[in-house]
C-alpha cells in the first residue's frame, strides 16, 4: 500500500479510536440494582442494562481491532488478511478500516439474510451454511 494511502487510513483509524474511547466512557457499566428495586422497574432496567452491556462489548471489541490496525500500519502489514495473508479488498477497508480479514473470511459464518453470526451448532453439521438457524428454513 502507498505511503499516502496508509496515512489516510491511519488518520481515519485514529479518529475512530477517539470516538470509540469516548463511546465506551459514556456507556455506563451494568449496575447491580439489587433486590430492593420495584418489580416493574427492575424488568425495564434489566433490559436496557443488557443492551448497554452488549453495546459496550461491541465498542470494546471494535476498539481492539482499531488498535491492532494502527499497530499494523506501523509494522507495514496493514491491509493484509490475518487468515489468508492476502490483501484485504479496498471496498472492505473503506467501510471497515480496522478489518482483520478479507472479503472471503469476513462473510464466512455470517447469515446472508440477517448478517448475524451463524450458530456454531449449525456450522458443525453444515459448515457451508449460508444462513443462521432462524433463516435456514426459508
Ligand atoms: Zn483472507
Ligand atoms: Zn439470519
Amino acid at each position: 500500500m502507498q505511503e499516502e494511502e496508509l496515512k489516510k487510513y491511519q488518520n481515519k483509524l485514529t479518529e475512530l479510536k477517539k470516538k470509540l474511547e469516548k463511546e465506551i466512557k459514556e456507556t455506563p457499566d451494568i449496575i447491580d440494582y439489587g433486590t430492593e428495586a420495584g418489580e416493574d422497574e427492575e424488568v425495564d432496567e434489566a433490559i436496557s442494562a443488557d443492551v448497554q452491556a452488549s453495546l459496550k462489548k461491541n465498542f470494546k471489541r471494535r476498539l481492539e481491532d482499531v488498535k491492532s490496525a494502527l499497530i499494523k500500519i506501523k509494522e507495514k502489514t496493514y491491509g493484509l488478511c490475518e487468515k489468508c495473508k492476502g490483501e484485504i479488498e479496498k471496498e472492505i477497508l473503506k467501510i471497515d478500516p480496522e478489518s482483520r480479514h478479507c472479503k472471503k473470511e469476513k462473510t464466512y459464518g455470517l447469515c446472508e439474510k440477517c448478517k448475524g453470526e451463524i450458530e456454531k451448532e449449525i456450522l458443525k453439521i453444515d459448515p457451508e451454511s449460508r444462513h443462521c438457524k432462524k433463516h435456514k428454513s426459508i
